[in-house]
């Protein structure tokens, strides 16, 4: 079992900056080679610049969360040397702060119920980066003969823009356009990723979000969400996504293989590797606190860079 608090303290002080990072698993099986290197990633982040890392467990879909994989997963970061600090949040212990935001976008009149099925909205929305646009049907009030199924956010805004460390310039999206009216809470009643997520970095105070790439797609919905609530919206950092040989994004759905905790320094190595932080050959075989102390002074994220358009329009 994780002791609470025993990951608190890590070896590499002093701590004086205002950073705030953290990881955000979903615990939905073992720590594999694409959450390391978000892990990883957002570690160094927050530690190369003396600032505070937490761990958030984003299990608030029940249905998804596998028993055990929690522990699993931080069990895992322990063996790999990623010590956090504070206790572990759990999303599912926040349901009365989801309720609470909720319902000042309710009365807000940013937030309406919506009877429509995913299989209707397939059949009237245009396809957009995030899967199917919402064409609005509900906005104006839902059909009388039906029981609405969720709440929705109005996506009516000026274009959100920001800047993302790993892309040159500007992303500028209009979200009504690309990605529609989004559900904020789910036809099974439980709170969607977007408001959860916002509310727990605010409620943590993070100042910066390194995640795995596959979430650019989900920023600018999260920051219309912090506009509306007046949260912060945070510095964001997507990492490159880890995929498998056939170019799969590699997740616990596809079944990618568990990292090895017995093997946790050639495991860092390449997860330095693909950050493209060139760790010598000989750390190879180095010990974990090694390779990592090397990492910390190493820890180069402008290596990221990468042209615009990684906004998938
Ligand atoms: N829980 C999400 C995942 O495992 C990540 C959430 C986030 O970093 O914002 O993909």
């Amino acid at each position: 079992m994780i002791r609470e608090g025993i990951n608190q303290q890590t070896a590499h002080q002093p701590r004086q900056s205002t950073y705030i990072g953290r990881f955000a698993p979903s615990p939905t099986g073992p720590l594999h080679f694409g959450s390391l290197v978000a892990a990883l990633g957002s570690w160094l982040d927050a530690r190369a610049q003396n600032g505070r890392w937490a761990v958030r467990i984003d299990d608030l879909d029940r249905l998804r969360n596998v028993p055990g994989a929690a522990v699993s997963i931080l069990r895992t970061l322990d063996d790999f040397g990623l010590w956090w600090d504070g206790s572990v949040v759990y999303q599912s212990t926040r349901e009365e702060a989801y309720q609470a935001a909720l319902a000042h976008l309710q009365r807000a009149g940013l937030a309406f119920p919506c009877a429509c099925s995913r299989r209707e909205i397939s059949r009237t929305g245009r396809l957009g980066p995030a899967g199917y646009i919402y064409p609005g049907t509900c906005r104006a009030g839902y059909p009388t003969d039906r029981p609405p199924r969720s709440w929705r956010m109005l996506s009516r805004s000026a274009p959100i823009r920001f800047r993302d460390r790993a892309c040159i310039g500007i992303q500028q999206v209009d979200l009504e356009q690309m990605f529609g009216d989004f559900i904020i809470r789910r036809a099974d009643g439980l709170y969607a990723y977007h408001l959860a997520t916002v509310l727990d970095d605010a409620a943590l105070g993070v100042t910066d979000v390194v995640r795995g790439g596959d979430l650019l797609n989900c920023t600018p919905p999260q920051i219309l969400l912090q506009q509306k609530l007046d949260l912060p919206t945070p510095r964001y950092l997507h990492l490159p996504i880890a995929r498998d040989t056939v170019g799969k994004k590699l997740s616990k759905q596809t079944q990618a293989s568990p990292v090895c905790p017995n093997r946790a320094g050639p495991w860092l190595h390449s997860a330095l590797t693909f950050l493209k932080q060139t760790p010598p050959d000989k750390l190879q075989a180095a010990p974990v606190d090694e390779l990592l102390e090397w990492a910390l002074r190493h820890w180069r994220p402008q290596r990221l860079l990468s042209p615009p358009a990684a906004l998938k329009l």
